[in-house]
């Protein structure tokens, strides 16, 4: 249902609870978020991987269970789901994640997490495949096939391969995606189902960049908006963004100009 990514120098958890504060209007049965504990945090560089809380209450309850933990982080994803596939249950709660073949949540490190917007029409046959493959599904999502599509084609960089499992979802979609060995960068896509790139102000280092289901929701963060076509992946780091076109061509900036929104 809604869909909030940051990447910054500062911590970003503040930005994804009101991210999602932004899009409960639109309605939600539960509600998640991931984040990255590894790369520098307000200029001191840390270690650790991928951190994922999730309710199926309000997202005041996420907030109060994030602030109990302590959660800070400078890159990270946030959702607010409708379910689709699978009864409204934490289990369910978007961010999923892939802990590789043979592994079941838990036993290992997480090295994919993402959130979805939208319904993959061929999740069955997906599922199947990749059980088949030794993935250890833990929902009835729908979206689980996705975390568990990127990491089985995952070969060090994850812009190629949210490109490589995307090309295989029949239906629509709007994700955005951490991947463990790549602290600081989120990468977005859309087919079917709106994304935007926000633009933050570069005050005193590099500029922060957000992803969003709906402009609405970055509008405590930044009135610079890039609306991406249908069919783009977005690579998103610290600093800079490069948007690839369907064709799998990296675009001129001057493709998907920059707006002010209001
Ligand atoms: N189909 C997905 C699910 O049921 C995503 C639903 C949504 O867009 O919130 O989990």
């Amino acid at each position: 249902c809604g869909i909030v990514g940051a990447v910054s120098s500062g911590d970003v958890v503040p930005t994804l609870v009101q991210g999602l504060q932004r899009l409960e209007y639109r309605g939600y049965d539960s509600c998640g978020l991931a984040v990255h504990m590894a790369g520098p945090l307000d200029g001191v560089v840390r270690s650790g991987g991928l951190v994922r809380a999730r309710s199926t209450a309000r997202v005041a309850e996420l907030q109060a269970q994030v602030l109990a933990d302590g959660l800070r982080a400078a890159t990270g994803i946030a959702h607010t789901r409708w379910a689709t596939h699978g009864a409204p249950a934490v289990h369910n709660a978007h961010p999923h994640v892939s802990c590789g073949p043979g592994v079941r949540v838990g036993e290992r490190p997480a090295r994919v997490a993402l959130v979805h917007n939208g319904i993959i029409e061929n999740h069955e046959a997906l599922r199947g495949e990749l059980q088949a493959r030794g993935y250890v599904f833990e929902s009835q999502t729908d979206t689980e096939v996705i975390a568990h599509l990127i990491d089985s084609v995952y070969e060090g960089d994850l812009l190629e391969a949210v490109r490589a499992a995307t090309a295989r979802l029949h239906g629509a979609y709007a994700i955005a995606v951490l991947h463990h060995d790549e602290p600081q960068r989120l990468v977005g896509a859309r087919a079917g189902s709106p994304l935007v790139l926000g633009i933050g102000a570069a005050l005193d280092g590099p500029a922060a960049h957000y992803l969003a289901s709906d402009a609405l929701a970055l509008a405590g963060v930044t009135d610079r908006i890039v609306f991406l076509a249908e069919g783009d992946v977005v690579d998103v780091s610290l600093g800079r963004y490069r948007i690839v076109g369907a064709d799998g061509r990296a675009l001129e900036a001057a493709a998907r100009p920059v707006k002010t929104v209001q």
